[in-house]
């Protein structure tokens, strides 16, 4: 797919670089030992570290390193044993230090790579520049009362990761994919919920366009955007905005943006500042973070299979598409459910692709309709794994199966005592099924005249009036070759 962009004079391409901010998961903050619970009531979960009382120290979470460690190893990168935390200075009124505790030139995790992939099978690497670790602010309450600001510090202190991208994206759907790989990576690891919609995962994006083939264009940063869709909106705006400026002659101001959810725009929120603004110095109050070989290794030892080698098990193993695969596997849930369906009984390994059909189709519809995660599925795998079975074994027809997947739902019962008390085997008898075609070829003796006098397409009709018969429960090639037959016959 060509990612050039038709302007009124030339093409124009695209760049983006994401900064994404993950909430480490953890039970107490980067630097104190209160509550990360979100939700609980403003400010009763502060500490005097978080409330900057004078003379307070921080004290490191060595949990929070742990995570930011296998993080790093997530997305194949440099482990650095040896990084520094900075202050960087500047004013919020829901920032009580003054300053924010981060990491500057010398972060935790230096560089790495994830893949994203294609519709067309096709995948492409974006590079990562870095992670750093620092604290959350606090959040200003702008709609509790008319005339005042309030300020809630649960939220201040908390550890974040900062996982900045090179500027390898270029359009709006490989900055989708890109996020929701990350995301998909870091609930594979458990280092971050992946909440988007409670801010634990949200992203500033970079954008610029060119010429093909020139340097980097000036580029505009959109802050803090929590969902997908808002940054593929916000892109395509943006992408449009600073083509019209250029092409009318204009120049790109390098600066910080919001996104207005409501109006799809964007608009200037302060001129972009720079890093020496900030004022970046090494706090005092915290020694130079070291991380020996041996801490790594017993990290590394903790890592799960993640996306890309359950990815790849899927490919060589069940015959899936690199598409499908990568689907299946950005929800850990969902590709968790796949693997027991088939750990059940190992013959279905053949069948995977209808599995996966089974579950991203008819699976998915009902517990959509019902509101329920596939964690909390009342299906259980094995007996999705059953249902599957009975169909590729002629027991049942696939409409008769989805009759059936909605009584397991209901019931929580084995399909196959499902199937017993209802009846509903598949036909496969063929006097019973002639008995059916018979009845109702009797029953439309003028259809069946011009059927013979060349309107071919009235075979449905009867397919459809003999299936109806038998309850939906002959077999369907059986019936298909009945009707044909006896039909012929009356030439
Ligand atoms: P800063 O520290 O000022 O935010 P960085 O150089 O660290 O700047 O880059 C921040 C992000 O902006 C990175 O994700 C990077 O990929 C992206 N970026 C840098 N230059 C461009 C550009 N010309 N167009 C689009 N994105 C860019
Ligand atoms: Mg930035």
């Amino acid at each position: 797919m060509s990612n050039l962009i038709k302007g009124k004079h030339h093409d124009w391409e695209t760049v983006i670089g994401l900064e994404i901010h993950a909430q480490v998961k953890s039970n107490s903050k980067l630097f104190s030992s209160s509550s990360t619970t979100f939700g609980s009531n403003p400010n009763s979960q502060v500490s005097l570290v978080d409330a900057a009382m004078p003379g307070m120290l921080p004290v490191i979470n060595k949990y929070c390193i742990e995570q930011a460690v296998k993080t790093g190893v997530g997305l194949n990168a440099k482990i650095n044993k040896y990084s520094i935390f900075d202050r960087k200075n500047y004013f919020y009124a829901d920032l009580p230090q003054g300053y924010q505790i981060s990491q500057y030139k010398y972060p935790i995790i230096g560089e790495g790579k994830v893949t994203i992939d294609f519709k067309d099978g096709s995948s492409k690497e974006i590079r990562i520049v870095r992670l750093h670790l620092e604290q959350d602010a606090g959040k200003s309450l702008h709609d509790q009362n008319p005339t005042k600001t309030y300020v809630d510090l649960n939220r201040s202190g908390v550890a974040l990761m900062e996982i900045v991208s090179e500027p390898d994206l270029r359009n709006a759907d490989e900055a989708g994919l890109y996020i929701s790989k990350i995301r998909s990576i870091l609930m594979y690891l458990d280092t971050c919920d992946g909440n988007m919609q409670e801010g634990s995962l949200r992203a500033d994006v970079n954008i610029s366009v060119r010429k093909p083939g020139d340097e980097y264009g000036t580029r505009c940063e959109i802050k803090n955007l929590n969902s997908i869709k808002f940054i593929k909106q916000a892109i395509n705006y943006e992408v449009k905005r600073q083509i019209e400026v250029l092409e009318d002659g204009g120049s790109i101001e390098q600066n910080t943006l919001l996104f207005n959810t409501s109006t799809g725009k964007t608009k200037p929120m302060r001129s972009k500042e720079e890093a020496h603004d900030y004022r970046y110095f090494p706090d005092p109050d915290l020694l130079p973070l070291e991380i020996d070989q041996e801490e790594i290794d017993n990290i590394k030892k903790l890592i799960p299979e993640l996306p890309d080698e359950r990815k790849k098990r899927y490919v060589d193993e069940y015959n899936l598409s690199n598409y499908d695969a990568s689907v299946l596997t950005s929800d850990k849930a969902i590709s968790d459910y796949f693997d027991s369906v088939i750990k059940s009984d190992f013959s279905l390994k053949a069948s995977s692709k209808i599995v996966v059909n089974w579950i991203t189709s008819e699976l998915f519809s009902i517990l959509n309709e019902n509101n329920l995660e596939i964690i909390n599925s009342p299906i259980k795998p094995k007996d999705l794994g059953k249902l599957v079975k009975l169909i590729n074994e002629d027991i049942i027809s696939g409409k008769i199966a989805k009759e059936v997947l909605i009584e397991m739902f209901n019931t929580t019962s084995d399909p196959q005592i499902i199937i017993d008390k209802k009846g509903l085997k598949q036909v496969t008898n063929t006097d019973e099924i002639e008995a059916f075609v018979d009845e109702v070829i009797e029953e439309n003796k003028k259809m069946v005249e011009q059927y013979l006098s060349g309107k071919d397409k009235l075979l449905g009709f009867f397919v459809g009036q003999s299936m109806k018969k038998s309850k939906g429960k002959a077999n369907p090639q059986i019936l298909n070759e009945i009707i044909k037959k006896k039909l012929s016959k009356k030439n």
